[in-house]
């Protein structure tokens, strides 16, 4: 095997071109491929960004060159040193011919994958050797769309005046509902993995006024569904002195540049996926709890008032509003204790559901800002006010109103990619029968 040494990359695959045509490079990458022609051996090379051929001739190269690629295998790791040659029928027109070779690491093994294939084994073999998976075009696609979500996700939220923030991850009580959450040892204390930042978020609006975190959530989910992982990336914002309008607003808002900004900067990996995204033009759709159950039950689905949307529910929504629309004026006892109630009806509150189809991204709504009331909240949900203490003690030095959303990463991701299962746009997803890689 070789040692990297002085050895430094000059271009990514890609950027070789015609252009290019005679420059000295330093190129890495693994084996995507290798084969011999006539004498010549074409070894395309992947990177991050593509793939680039390599072309081994004998009468243009050392007899070393050779014999050090014979039998190389897929997936091993390799540097080459050589010039550049432009060349209508090589991928983006330009080749390398190699003056060096270094051998960085060898595979041992084929993976029980191709990269290039169509045919794909389950999912479950390959999230088992996730990371040399991530090297498949597809996947390749996937995080790199995601990336430019999370970094356009970023760009809006600090246009518009927000400041990032990281709450902990580590906590003492629920937020969302006691079943759904991950018990730890805490020194000889118990607490728990934090199901969501909303306590947080929203005490940071008396200080801070405008803030957005993007950290990772944990629920034990007990399901094993298409849609529901144990940790998740959540985006979240809370903002002082606005209500569940101002903030579905807003919502629409970072989606419409989200989409515009991947439009421009993942042409290429939405075209791999097949993927055509359309500007959704603002306002979106709203639909109020009522008025989905309406539409569900003319498709002969019943849903009690007040309950949760079931999955054949959600199945119907996917194929009669197959758009990013919201759901508004839930049940006040479908929304957890820290949404407002309407003032007047508390029977609904001033929450939302962001949806796209069957998927819910995003909750959100105006908060309860009034000791008294939360107090009274709690106590209905069955939850002890005594173990909020930390948390009611500061409305007795002045909460600004305030509202906000929590929005799943992985489920704006399974929107954008179209894919149907949220391991998919997840690097490393973790559900009930997975812990590893
Ligand atoms: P669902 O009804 O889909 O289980 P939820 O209403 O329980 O979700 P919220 O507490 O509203 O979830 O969390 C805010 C957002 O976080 C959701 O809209 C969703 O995008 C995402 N989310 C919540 N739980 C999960 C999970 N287990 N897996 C993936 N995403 C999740
Ligand atoms: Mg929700």
């Amino acid at each position: 095997m070789d040692e990297l040494n002085g050895w430094r990359r000059t271009h990514y695959s890609i950027d070789l071109t015609p252009n290019c045509d005679g420059a000295e490079v330093i190129v890495f990458g693994w084996v995507a491929s290798i084969r011999e022609q006539g004498g010549i051996t074409f070894l395309i090379l992947q990177d991050r960004e593509g793939i680039l051929q390599i072309t081994i001739r004998k009468d243009e190269v050392s007899p070393s060159i050779i014999k050090k690629v014979k039998g190389l295998r897929e997936h091993s790791i390799v540097a080459v040193k050589g010039r550049v040659r432009s060349i209508e029928k090589a991928p983006h027109g330009a080749e390398v011919i190699p003056k060096e070779i270094k051998i960085l690491a060898l595979a041992q093994k084929n993976p029980p994958f191709k990269l290039f294939s169509k045919t794909q084994p389950s999912l479950d073999k390959r999230l088992d050797l996730r990371a040399v998976d991530l090297r498949r075009p597809v996947n390749r696609a996937i995080f790199k769309i995601r990336h430019h979500t999370l970094a356009a996700i970023r760009e809006f939220f600090l246009k518009e005046g927000y400041w990032e923030v990281n709450t902990s991850k580590i906590i003492a009580t629920a937020t969302e509902g006691g079943a759904a959450l991950f018990p730890i040892l805490y020194y000889d204390k118990e607490g728990f993995l934090a199901q969501s930042p909303q306590l947080y978020k929203e005490q940071l609006t008396m200080a801070f006024e405008k803030v957005f975190e993007i950290g990772p959530v944990f629920r034990a989910e007990p399901s094993r569904t298409l849609r529901h992982l144990a940790e998740i990336t959540s985006v979240d914002m809370e903002e002082a002195y606005v209500n569940y309008e101002d903030v579905m607003m807003t919502l629409s808002k970072l989606t419409q540049y989200v989409i515009q900004a991947l439009q421009t900067r993942c042409e290429n990996e939405l075209k791999l996926l097949n993927v055509k995204l359309e500007t959704p033009k603002l306002p979106l759709k709203r639909y109020t709890y009522s008025e989905i159950l309406e539409i569900l039950n003319k498709e002969g689905e019943y849903v009690k008032w007040g309950e949760d949307l079931p999955t054949p529910a959600l199945k119907i929504l996917g194929e009669k509003l197959p758009e990013f629309y919201f759901i508004t004026n839930w049940p006040t006892s479908s929304k957890p204790f820290y949404i407002k109630p309407c003032d007047d009806n508390p029977e609904i509150c001033e929450a939302f559901d962001f949806m796209y189809g069957s998927i819910e991204i995003a909750s959100g709504g105006t908060r309860v800002n009034s000791k008294r009331l939360l107090i009274k909240k709690l106590k209905e949900q069955g939850l002890k006010p005594q173990l909020f203490e930390y948390h009611l003690k500061l409305f007795d030095y002045g909460m600004p109103p305030h509202a906000g959303f929590g929005l799943g990463l992985e489920r704006l991701m399974m929107v954008l990619t179209k894919r149907e299962n949220i391991r998919e746009v997840t690097i490393f997803p973790r559900d009930r029968l997975r812990l590893t890689p």
